[in-house]
């Protein structure tokens, strides 16, 4: 714990961390200290990490990275963050995000960006370490923390774990309880770990994931060994490889990595076909109408009453005006309008409707291969290695959704998808493959995960 504190203050260029918690980091370490020369030693005892600043931590600011959560300290703790700390591990800080999550490269914080621990040459060639979870990202990349949570809406653990050369990985949806989290498009939002080994993310995700009556989406079923998972034979998985994510114009550098990752798994003994999504092409459109949508409902709360920041007006209608104008940043203001235009009156059936019914198909079509007895699905994570810092948030914001093209078809089907560092671009950053398996089959994606990592 010291160590990492050490390297968290040595560090704070990067901007991983929005808040660092030394004293309750120590004093919860010199407790593991105490259990562990008690003979109660737990699965993560002693072991430091980061959460990101959209999980609830009790006693402890939660911004979720917006000025409207400004002086926000929570009176409870998250589901999956009380997990890891009955588990015995250590709270070292909270970590940096794009606003209320909303992004693909941490710089729509209200704390500024999270710099990429790549290439850290000079401030011209500085990268984005991809987001939302930029913070946990950079910090895992970096060793600022052994490992840390994230949240993944529509990619936001798989893409930034690609950019930064770590392994993420986002359960079935279900799989860990949302209780405490700030909500961004609740039917979407997961949480999951990341971690610099498959291994380690299996070992924390056990920890995190489990049933929890105070969210009525969480699925109850037993939490399996994921740690047994890592090293299984992957013999006769049967692994598709979807022709619709060979996009038009897709980077060689990608599409070599993508089939050397598949030639690792059939020399490891698994069968690969070709398969086909005949929906992909839809589901980014539909995901940026679903989750504005659920997000301009959830965000309705932050009013300047109950929580955070307030800005006061001359009657109240002018304080909620003043308070939300004030507090939330560009993206989530574009967020909120989208949302509210496709749930209007006018506009729900030629929008938000039609987009559930595609997300229906989307999962549909990997119903259909699943039941052909296809095992998992292998794809790239991201469309390119990371960018420069600024380098699309000035364009048009279609640029960065584009980013998440692999990633958001696997919220909206529900299912668990593990990101994991395959190689290099050809300019020396982290490239990572993507593998997508059945609901509830996050083992047999450790044990693919493991032999491509
Ligand atoms: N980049 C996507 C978005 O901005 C996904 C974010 C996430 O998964 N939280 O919506």
């Amino acid at each position: 714990t010291q160590a990492y504190l050490k390297a968290m203050e040595q560090a704070r260029s990067l901007n991983a961390y929005v808040l660092e918690t030394p004293e309750i980091a120590l004093d919860m370490a010199k407790e593991s200290d105490r259990r562990i020369a008690a003979g109660e030693t737990g699965p993560l005892e002693g072991i430091p990490l980061g959460i990101k600043d959209m999980f609830a931590t009790e006693g402890v600011r939660t911004t979720a990275c917006s000025k409207i959560l400004d002086n926000f300290v929570p009176q409870y703790e998250s589901t999956v963050t009380s997990h890891l700390w009955r588990d015995g591990a250590v709270l070292l800080g909270k970590l940096n995000n794009d606003e209320f999550a909303m992004g693909s490269s941490n710089e729509t914080s209200a704390f500024g960006p999270v710099i990429s621990p790549w290439r850290r040459d000079n401030d011209e060639t500085a990268m984005v370490p991809g987001g939302s979870s930029g913070g946990s990202a950079a910090a895992v990349a970096a060793f600022l923390c052994a490992g840390a949570t994230g949240t993944d809406t529509g990619g936001s653990i798989r893409q930034p774990a690609a950019f930064t050369g770590t392994v993420g990985i986002k359960p079935t949806y279900g799989r860990c309880s949302r209780w405490g989290i700030v909500a961004f498009a609740s039917s979407l939002d997961q949480a999951g770990p990341f971690a610099r080994t498959v291994n380690d993310a299996a070992v924390l995700l056990k920890s995190m994931a489990g049933y929890d009556p105070k969210d009525s989406t969480c699925v109850n079923r037993p939490v399996p060994d994921y740690e047994e998972a890592v090293g299984a034979s992957i013999k006769g998985k049967k692994i598709g490889i979807p022709r619709e994510y060979r996009m038009d114009g897709m980077a060689d550098e990608i599409d070599t990595l993508w089939r050397e990752g598949a030639r690792m798994l059939k020399d490891a003994g698994a069968e690969i076909v070709d398969i086909s999504l005949p929906h992909t092409q839809y589901a980014l459109p539909a995901y940026y109408i679903v989750a504005p949508a659920e997000a301009s409902s959830n965000l309705a709360r932050y009013d300047g009453v109950r929580y955070g920041e307030r800005v006061p007006g001359k009657d109240v209608v002018e304080m909620y005006e003043n308070t939300r104008a004030a507090g939330f940043g560009p993206e989530v203001r574009r967020r909120i309008m989208i949302g509210t235009y496709v749930l209007s009156a006018g506009y729900y059936d030629a929008y938000y409707l039609r987009a559930q019914k595609v997300r229906s198909l989307i999962k549909r079509d990997f119903d259909t291969v699943f039941a052909q007895g296809v095992d998992a699905v292998l794809t790239p994570a991201t469309p390119s290695p990371a960018f420069g810092i600024g380098e699309k948030l000035k364009a048009d914001p279609v640029e960065m959704y584009l980013n998440d093209v692999f990633t958001v078809t696997v919220n909206m089907a529900g299912l668990p998808g593990i990101s994991v560092p395959a190689g290099l671009s050809a300019d020396g950053l982290p490239l990572g493959l993507q593998l997508i398996g059945r609901p509830f089959e996050e083992e047999t994606l450790f044990s693919l995960a493991e032999v491509i990592e």
